[in-house]
């Protein structure tokens, strides 16, 4: 489970500045795909590859209305949710009336929350910070300048420390018998990544925002019978998992709207929940995406795309109640999938009713092949072939007047599938050519249904 870090701090003391720098390395993932914003709000990031959720709550002032109101709740819900909280003060315009009512809200949270005196570059740090002591949050205001990254691992290797120590248990078993990435590749060599042998088991999150029709599908899927034998109470933190079987393969479905017993008068509706949506996805091998046919894609759907893309998921993408709406509609849907997203061309589209069940089997047929892709073996010679075809068809263009040269390739891993390209001046490729070769190399391999990432190295 991906511990939460949520960023707290009146307007402008540096938590954008700070979610920036921490979500850096995520973002190089999401710009092969242009047209996608990412989430200015949660992101993922990592230190010293420990991987966590950042959020960064925006100004909570506690008395927001309408729209300002849903989203001050899903921020109160962070802070809620996390794992630890760091309040954010900015050291050069010391202690603010806005500070004092935002600790006390936190004094009242049983949280572990670490005061964090932002700015201390070119300032006199210790005497700065002496007054922010009185805010009562503890015997320690850790100092950092988030612009320049100065305190930032040390603050969150401390404020992770619990999560770290297990993470890193679990990391070092599951790294047994996995892929060396130090391993050096000579040109030619022949070099099988192996497909993890025993996890065939597909584990599918089903995403999506409020009211796509997550729980009519899961209960769709599972059978009237089964929900009432799974109506568990769950968290809002924790997402419900539930084994299944189908077409002879076995899921374990990821179900984060959290099977309710529909006929059951005092039905509690479950809160949505971004942190929750969020470690759906980490965990998943496939997400399977809805998306409300009636209200078209909208930001919120290219948000959650972007995480799953952030995260190298593969992805099936489902158009949900495609029952009773007229031929317009569809058209329009139709014309805004092409328009919105055109860029994911790797992800399977497919239109159903959760509420009849139409089109619902088919989906499975997609799971399974983008499981399939993600995990597939490719070896070295394959992928150096199909690099010198690709490159045979369309050179990569000058730089300085000096060809940019790819010379050979290997495989680097699976789920998502990685290529690594040798080569010289590759970082100044444009990003078309990167989607070209991206594209050569899923048709050329037949994968489908997953993001297929690209890195380079240079080579002398
Ligand atoms: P937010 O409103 O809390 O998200 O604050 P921002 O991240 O937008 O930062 C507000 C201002 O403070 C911006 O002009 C930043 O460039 C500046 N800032 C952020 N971190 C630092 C820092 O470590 N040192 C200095 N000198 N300025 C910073
Ligand atoms: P969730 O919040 O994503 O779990 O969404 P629900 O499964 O609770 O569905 C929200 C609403 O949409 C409910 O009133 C469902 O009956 C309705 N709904 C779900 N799927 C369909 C569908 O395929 N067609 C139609 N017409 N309505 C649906």
């Amino acid at each position: 489970m991906l511990p939460v870090v949520a960023l707290v701090g009146r307007p402008n003391v540096g938590k954008s500045t700070l979610f920036n720098r921490l979500t850096r390395t995520r973002d190089a993932l999401v710009a092969d795909y242009p047209g996608l914003t990412r989430d200015r709000q949660y992101g993922q990031a990592s230190v010293e590859e420990h991987p966590f959720i950042v959020i960064d709550t925006g100004g909570i002032h506690g008395n927001e209305e309408g729209i300002d109101a849903l989203m001050a709740e899903q921020s109160l819900m962070a802070v809620e949710e996390a794992d630890a909280v760091l309040f954010l003060v900015d050291a050069r315009a010391g202690l603010t009336s806005a500070d004092e009512a935002i600790a006390d809200y936190l004094r009242k949270q049983d949280k572990k929350v670490f005061l964090v005196a932002n700015k201390i570059d070119g300032i006199d740090a210790d005497s700065a910070i002496a007054e922010f002591f009185s805010l009562g949050l503890g015997d320690t205001v850790h100092q950092i300048a988030a612009a320049h990254g100065r305190g930032v691992t040390q603050l969150l290797t401390l404020a992770l420390s619990p999560h770290i120590e297990e993470l890193g248990q679990e990391k070092l078993e599951a790294e047994e018998g996995e892929f060396d990435d130090e391993l050096v590749f000579e040109e030619g060599e022949e070099v099988e990544i192996e497909a993890p042998e025993q996890d065939d088991k597909i584990k599918l999150a089903i995403i999506g925002k409020p009211n796509v029709g997550k729980s009519t599908l899961t209960n769709r899927i599972l059978g009237e019978e089964r929900v009432v034998v799974y109506d568990m109470p769950g968290t809002t933190r924790d997402s419900v998992y539930i084994p299944m079987e189908r077409n002879e393969r076995e899921y374990t479905l990821i179900d984060t709207a959290g099977i309710r017993r529909r006929k059951n008068v005092n039905d509690v509706v479950e809160k949505y929940s971004v942190i929750k949506t969020l470690r759906a996805i980490e965990d998943a091998n496939v997400c399977l995406l809805i998306i409300d046919a009636r209200e078209g894609i909208t930001d919120q759907d290219l948000s959650l795309l972007g995480f799953i893309l952030e995260a190298g998921r593969s992805l099936v993408l489902a158009v949900n109640k495609w029952d009773g709406i007229d031929q317009e509609v569809k058209d329009n849907i139709h014309k805004e999938l092409d328009r919105r997203l055109g860029f994911i061309d790797f992800a399977r589209v497919h239109f159903i009713s959760a509420l009849h069940g139409t089109g619902v089997g088919h989906l499975f047929e997609s799971v399974e092949e983008a499981f399939v892709s993600a995990t597939k073996r490719i070896s070295t010679s394959m992928v150096t072939k199909i690099l010198d075809m690709a490159v045979f068809d369309h050179q990569p263009p000058m730089h300085n007047g000096r060809r940019i040269k790819l010379k050979y390739a290997h495989a680097g891993g699976y789920n998502p599938p990685i290529v690594v390209i040798h080569g010289n001046q590759t970082k100044h490729l444009p990003p078309s050519y990167k989607r070209y070769l991206m594209n050569y190399y899923r048709k050329s391999l037949k994968i489908m249904g997953t993001p297929i990432k690209i890195e380079f190295r240079e080579t002398s």
